[in-house]
């Protein structure tokens, strides 16, 4: 259920309609947008029974909220959320955001390349994955410990903020000292357990639709985290498992103006693991970016063909920066912006 208040509500009268809702069991959200601000009531609706909510000075309208997820609902916050990541990105504004780098962190030396490069062609977080969640046992399963020192320094060095996976809930404390943001992957987006923990951390999560997760069920997926006390998520759809062979999976574009639809939080877009082809990589990208997705997640190595996992969908430096030089055509039609200087990404931000 939601509160609409009036426009002059004022501070004394928002407390006492919280203190109501929550003396009978419920908790409360607030949301402020510049003309209105809205109350969610989150628990036991029935216990709202009794109470005369339109009756409460400063109540103008009750709605239910019909969704299964509250907190991660379109009604439930008055504008889009602005998720930030470190001290120099943020994700959901008017401003495009590209997050790029290895699918593993396979030695420093290739991580400082793939950082410097992709920092200049404009990428503004770095990825990197040091616990791998592989198909196969026998797979390079990740430099763990080792890589999220490595992640650390080199964030450090170049100052681009960096999200890696985390597979276990042992882990999320140790993730969290060394990444600026936590990334929940497709195979695990229904670990409850692993993303009631991440609800704990102050961090913001990256989560990725699971390969036959539908809509509802990642929103639901969000919604976990955030019961939990995180309201910094962002969804990122990677492509589902279909019947169709061709592709590694199959990009599902229509996600994303529903999930606009349906949600507040931020919606980005991995072309590298929906096609699982390089070649695949930029026109995904593009039709991610006219479909209006908030940002893009790639894949880079400096040497795909030397790459210990997901070679075949990396693009080398030179490709990266192609797809770069060509995006900001693509935002711009799609009324966002994408810079590649370096300078406006959290002007363009705060304008949302
Ligand atoms: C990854 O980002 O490298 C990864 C394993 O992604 P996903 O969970 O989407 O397969
Ligand atoms: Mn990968």
């Amino acid at each position: 259920m939601i509160i609409i208040t009036r426009p002059d509500i004022t501070d004394a009268e928002l407390d006492h309609i919280r203190e109501r809702i929550e003396a009978v069991g419920l908790h409360t959200h607030l949301s402020r947008g510049e003309k209105r601000t809205i109350i969610g009531c989150i628990g036991d609706e029935s216990l709202l029974q009794e109470l005369p909510l339109r009756s409460i000075p400063g109540v103008e309208n009750v709605l239910a909220v019909l969704k299964p997820y509250k907190l991660a609902s379109r009604e439930f916050s008055v504008n889009r959320s602005i998720v930030r990541v470190g001290a120099s990105a943020a994700i959901g504004g008017q401003e495009l955001v590209v997050i790029a780098g290895p699918c593993s962190v396979e030695n420093r030396g290739m991580l400082r390349e793939t950082a410097d490069a992709v920092r200049g062609s404009g990428a503004r977080i770095l990825r990197g994955g040091a616990f791998k969640p592989r198909s196969s046992p026998y797979s390079f399963q990740g430099l763990g410990r080792e890589a999220l020192a490595l992640l650390a320094d080199v964030r450090a060095e170049y100052g681009l903020p960096v999200v890696t996976e985390v597979l276990d809930t042992r882990d999320v404390d140790l993730v969290a000292e060394h990444a600026d943001m936590l990334q929940v992957g497709a195979r695990n987006m229904q670990n409850y357990a692993l993303l009631s923990e991440l609800g704990r951390v102050q961090r913001p999560v990256l989560l990725k639709r699971g390969l036959s997760a539908t809509i509802s069920e990642l929103l639901m997926a969000a919604e976990y985290i955030m019961a939990h006390g995180n309201r910094q998520v962002v969804l990122c759809e990677r492509g589902i498992r279909t019947f169709e062979r061709a592709t590694r999976n199959t990009l599902d574009v229509s996600a994303i103006p529903v999930l606009q639809r349906e949600t507040h939080l931020p919606v980005i877009v991995d072309p590298s693991h929906a096609g699982g082809d390089a070649a695949l990589v930029a026109p995904l990208a593009f039709a991610a970016i006219a479909a209006g997705a908030d940002g893009l997640i790639v894949e880079v190595h400096p040497s795909p063909e030397d790459a210990l996992s997901d070679g075949d969908q990396s693009l080398d430096i030179p490709a990266f920066d192609a797809l770069m030089q060509r995006l900001p055509a693509f935002a711009a039609a799609a009324g966002r912006a994408l810079t590649l200087d370096g300078t406006t990404a959290l002007a363009g931000a705060a304008v949302a």
